[in-house]
């Protein structure tokens, strides 16, 4: 997918605020290490200012996943249809299954005004940072690999061989992720409020909005 088959499709999505110009934050980081959660927390601080880009998924619900919420749950042939047709601004396969992000997904939250969260693997970060799109880049990295791979197991929604496949990628991701100047911030989520706070008042000053909105007392 080129970029500017992304820069065409988008345009028309975002009219009248370039796609450049669209209000947007990157949250990456391994599975297990609570981007979900932080994600979470956020919109409960900030409900008016953040809206959650919600991706597509070929893989199966999860016991309390909603569609619509969560995830859009779609089958492969259809994923496949709509990325052929130019619909998503990227798409990677992370552990086996197809999962993106796609541009009506972006100007859903966006044309409320919204600063727009996206959770995305690293795969989909790097397509993003190809495409015209400027969003801010977050990477949410683990105290440490032990701690992640006893959230992945505490948080029992994998089986062994998924376990070994999300660890595995998890190590990748935290060398690019931790590398200088692939991200705009690095929060290391080892106590969950005071990540929070990290990333909230890094946020406001990205998006003086925000800290108009909410006020200082949140951060
Ligand atoms: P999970 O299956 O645990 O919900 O997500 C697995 C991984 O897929 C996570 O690392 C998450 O960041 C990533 N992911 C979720 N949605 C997207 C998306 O739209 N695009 C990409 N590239 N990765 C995604």
């Amino acid at each position: 997918q080129k970029p500017e088959d992304v820069f065409e499709f988008a345009r028309q999505h975002f009219a009248g605020a370039g796609v450049d110009r669209v209000d947007a934050v990157v949250v990456a980081g391994p599975s297990g290490v609570g981007k979900g959660t932080i994600i979470r927390k956020l919109m409960e601080l900030f409900p008016q200012q953040f809206g959650f880009g919600c991706s597509h998924t070929t893989r199966g619900r999860r016991e309390g996943e909603q569609e619509g919420v969560h995830y859009h749950f779609t089958s492969l042939d259809a994923m496949r249809e709509a990325v052929a047709r130019g619909e998503f601004i990227e798409h990677a396969e992370v552990h086996g299954n197809l999962y993106g992000t796609s541009v009506a997904a972006v100007g859903d939250v966006t044309k409320k005004g919204q600063v727009c969260l996206l959770d995305i693997d690293i795969q989909g970060v790097k397509t993003v940072k190809a495409s015209p799109l400027r969003p801010k880049y977050v990477f949410i990295a683990p105290p440490s690999m032990e701690v992640l791979e006893n959230r992945l197991r505490d948080r029992g929604t994998e089986s062994e061989e998924s376990l070994s496949t999300r660890l595995h990628n998890a190590r990748e991701e935290v060398d690019y992720g931790t590398t200088q100047g692939n991200f705009d911030l690095v929060v290391e989520n080892d106590d969950l409020d005071q990540a929070v706070r990290n990333l909230s008042s890094r946020l406001t000053e990205w998006f003086p909005k925000i800290k108009r909105a909410a006020g200082e007392s949140l951060v």
